[in-house]
């Protein structure tokens, strides 16, 4: 557990608080798992003014202030405080400010895209706070990403994985001996950190595939973390048809750090079956480990031969997004040569050497020192900031949109056919030719809205029907294992 760094500089927020006018209401969304975590932080109220702290409320004591809505304007009887407004406040916003009636001040203070606006005459309407909004929002609520670590052991996975959330994720964990090994088949571990940086919370998960390619027999080790992946879809699958969607656990997997030994020549059958078993469920970002045990024409010369084989074997990994046309020069050169990294040459190091008197991450050769951090040595901080600062997001937008939508497709598609199979089954005496026969509606005249609300009760039935089976189905496979 990382503890947050304590920032001071937001007291500029405060001083819009108290303003009536941007009536918000906090949907239940926001009380989300974070707020579990928030006893470990001791956020400093000291610059909110003891006014401030009341209008605040007690919902959610330990959320930063500058990160809580405004509240004025909302009912302020869950605070305790003698209110000396009576309950039925939600007219106040209507009172005029001093700001005058078409310039409200704003809760965002100097990140009002109003503040500062030369045209002071011209009338808003005020949408252009939605980016605010949502930040705030996200912000309150946190991120979370889950990366997934692949590729035979030895090569580097955790000791990369630590040196690039700067957290050391592994401390606990026991090396197995060589016997251990060989029985051990591919069991994967997931570990969570939660760090927060300048006030932005992040829920990181990785998940290790230890141990792969230990294994005597290699055979489908590819199979658990296929079935790891697809197991986290239909969790989520599940949790979003069912009845309690609000405190949904995330758990699908992100990107899938794929290591490529630096030993062999270009791709192992293992590597490209691994990956196309794969390629259709995650990102997968592919890496060249250890590459400080080759010279930079050889990681060069490698990289190609990689590439190639990629596109040979028809491998799909992460795309990164194409640039807009209009994006300026040193943007698209930037995505270029991120393209051309591929695969990162990456190099993990867990200690902390002196170098030119500084003190750096790096390994220690007799010859010299590696820097993790020097972009003249690998390419881990082009690695990391496309995996944090740049890329993070497109990486969740094309989990959801792209691989969780294929999982989903096909586990509708089953459904539909096994509704199909019952169907014929049970001789229904329908009209052939609707995978969804509706039944006879009752008699007498029925409005278009009733029709279709008594359509989609019956489709939600059918579909929870539907899914208690496939559930019933999978868990009388699984346990047939
Ligand atoms: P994992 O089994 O893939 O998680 O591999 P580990 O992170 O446990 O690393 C295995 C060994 O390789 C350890 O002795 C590390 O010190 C070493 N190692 C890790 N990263 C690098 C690297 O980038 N270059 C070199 N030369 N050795 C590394």
């Amino acid at each position: 557990m990382q503890h947050p760094q304590h920032h001071g500089g937001h007291g500029h927020h405060h001083h819009h608080h108290h303003h009536p006018q941007q009536q918000q209401t906090d949907s239940d969304l926001d009380h989300t798992h974070y707020h579990d975590h928030n006893h470990h932080h001791h956020h400093d109220h000291n610059e909110a003014e003891p006014a401030d702290r009341e209008a605040e409320g007690e919902d959610a004591p330990n959320t930063p202030s500058y990160l809580r809505p405004p509240v004025a304007g909302r009912a302020q009887s869950d605070s305790g405080s003698d209110s000396v407004f009576p309950q039925s406040r939600s007219v106040e916003f209507d009172l005029p400010s001093s700001s005058g009636p078409s310039r409200p001040k704003s809760p965002w203070g100097l990140f009002d895209p109003y503040y500062n606006n030369e045209d002071q005459d011209k009338e808003y309407v005020g949408f252009a706070t939605l980016p605010n909004q949502v930040h705030r929002k996200s912000v309150k609520k946190g991120f979370d990403f889950t990366l997934m670590v692949a590729g035979e052991s030895g090569l580097g996975k955790s000791t990369l994985v630590n040196s690039l959330f700067l957290t050391d994720l592994y401390k606990d964990r026991k090396l197995l001996n060589a016997e251990e090994r060989i029985m051990q088949t591919v069991e994967i571990t997931k570990h969570t950190v939660d760090i927060e940086e300048k006030g932005v919370k992040l829920k990181l998960t990785i998940v290790d595939t230890p141990g792969f390619g230990d294994a005597v027999n290699n055979h489908e080790c590819w199979k658990p973390v296929a079935d790891y992946i697809d197991q986290q879809f239909e969790q989520y699958f599940r949790d979003e048809s069912g009845l309690n969607r609000k405190n949904i656990q995330d758990n699908r997997v992100h990107c899938c750090l794929y290591f490529i030994s630096p030993f062999g020549h270009g791709l192992r059958p293992l590597d490209v079956e691994f990956m196309k078993a794969l390629h259709e469920k995650v990102n997968i970002v592919p890496v060249l480990a250890k590459a400080d045990t080759l010279t930079p024409t050889e990681v060069k010369r490698k990289k190609i031969k990689i590439r190639e084989e990629i596109e040979q074997y028809g491998i799909k990994i992460y795309q990164f997004p194409d640039c807009d046309s209009d994006e300026d020069e040193d943007f698209k050169k930037q995505d270029y040569e991120l393209k051309e990294s591929i695969p990162f040459a990456v190099i993990g190091s867990n200690t902390v050497v002196e170098a030119k008197g500084k003190r750096v991450r790096g390994r220690l050769y007799p010859w010299g020192i590696v820097e993790v951090e020097n972009s003249a040595h690998c390419d881990f901080v082009k690695l990391r900031n496309m995996l944090v600062r740049s890329h993070m997001q497109d990486l969740k937008d094309v989990t959801r949109e792209c691989h969780y939508e294929n999982y989903r497709a096909h586990c509708i598609q089953s459904m539909t056919r096994m509704v199909v199979k019952e169907r014929n089954r049970n001789k229904l005496t329908r009209e052939s030719g609707t995978d969804f026969p509706i039944p006879a509606g009752p008699t007498g005249p029925e409005s278009e809205t009733e029709k279709l609300i008594r359509e989609k009760d019956e489709e939600l039935r059918r579909m929870q029907e539907m899914l208690t089976r496939i559930q019933n189905n999978m868990s009388s496979q699984n346990e047939a294992f």
